[in-house]
């Protein structure tokens, strides 16, 4: 696997790939790789000729008091991982290869992310928009590959691209799961072994949740409901919010239809964790 950390060397790889006719899918990440970044690149292997990731702890998307001096690095282990899985070109830039000075460029998305995590992290996405917008540009693949996990996330960057017409096709590929359901994340390393326990209260609502429609509720209100109560249930998990939407427009809904985004952010501890499951009506 090839390590390279400037623009100009991801751009000269790029262009011999071209040359060669060979396809490339990015999976972006900002390391502390776990299983769940490894299926995307799993599923970008069966996109693309080559699996190029990035490892870049974005600072723009991290927002004052946020975790961003204390978020898990350690590229070595990444590197280790990613390669194994047969990651081609791993690239890993400093803050100032992406950011020599600030950007004045915005990408905002106001109509998708004034609701969810964009109401408790503001800035969060604009960030995320800029970050992806550059990678997307330094990179140039075929295809870029994000996880369901990150839903209101995946929701932006297809919106994103759809809308500066942007020459790549997104792929969002399931959320990965521990054996006890909570969603794989780089941040349950936070948590202490009572946290992790708790933690498990994000599925168990969701999980619930599903159970209430799948049994015939259809108002959203009591499906948002049977979220906070199973949330409150667990004393260490402080609810932040619970919504029940529409996947694509990310608004709330009154009334179930045919397809439903259940989506939780809660603080386990000090630790804020989110979820959320796509509840296809029969
Ligand atoms: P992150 O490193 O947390 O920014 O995540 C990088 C990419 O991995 C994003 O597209 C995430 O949605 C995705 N991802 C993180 N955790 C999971 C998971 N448990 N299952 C699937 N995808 C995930």
């Amino acid at each position: 696997m090839l390590l390279l950390t400037t623009i100009t060397g991801v751009r000269a790889r790029r262009r011999d790939l071209r040359l060669q006719g060979r396809t490339v899918a990015l999976v972006p990440t900002m390391g502390a790789i776990h299983e769940g970044h490894l299926c995307l690149v799993d599923r970008a292997r069966e996109l693309a000729d080559e699996v190029w990731a990035t490892v870049f702890v974005n600072p723009t998307q991290f927002g004052p008091g946020e975790d961003f001096a204390h978020y898990p690095r350690d590229l070595e282990h990444d590197r280790a991982l990613l390669a194994g899985r047969g990651v081609a070109l791993l690239f890993a830039p400093s803050d100032k290869e992406i950011y020599p000075r600030p950007s004045a460029t915005v990408v905002d998305l106001p109509e998708l992310t004034a609701g969810l995590c964009g109401t408790f992290r503001p800035g969060h996405f604009r960030g995320v928009a800029l970050v992806v917008t550059k990678l997307l540009s330094i990179a140039q693949p075929e295809w870029a590959v994000f996880g369901a996990k990150d839903w209101q996330q995946a929701a932006v960057i297809r919106r994103l691209v759809e809308d500066l017409n942007l020459p790549v096709r997104i792929e969002v590929a399931p959320t990965v799961r521990e054996a006890d359901g909570l969603a794989m994340s780089s941040r349950n390393a936070y948590l202490d072994p009572d946290e992790r326990r708790a933690a498990t209260v994000l599925i168990r609502a969701l999980r619930a949740a599903e159970t209430a429609i799948t049994s015939g509720e259809r108002d959203g209100e009591a499906i948002r409901r049977v979220l906070t109560e199973v949330v409150a249930s667990e004393p260490r998990a402080q609810l932040q919010y619970a919504a029940v939407v529409d996947p694509d427009t990310l608004q709330e809904l009154a009334r179930i239809g045919r397809l439903a985004l259940l989506a939780l952010a809660a603080h386990v501890g000090a630790t804020r964790l989110i979820d959320n499951l796509l509840v296809e009506v029969p």
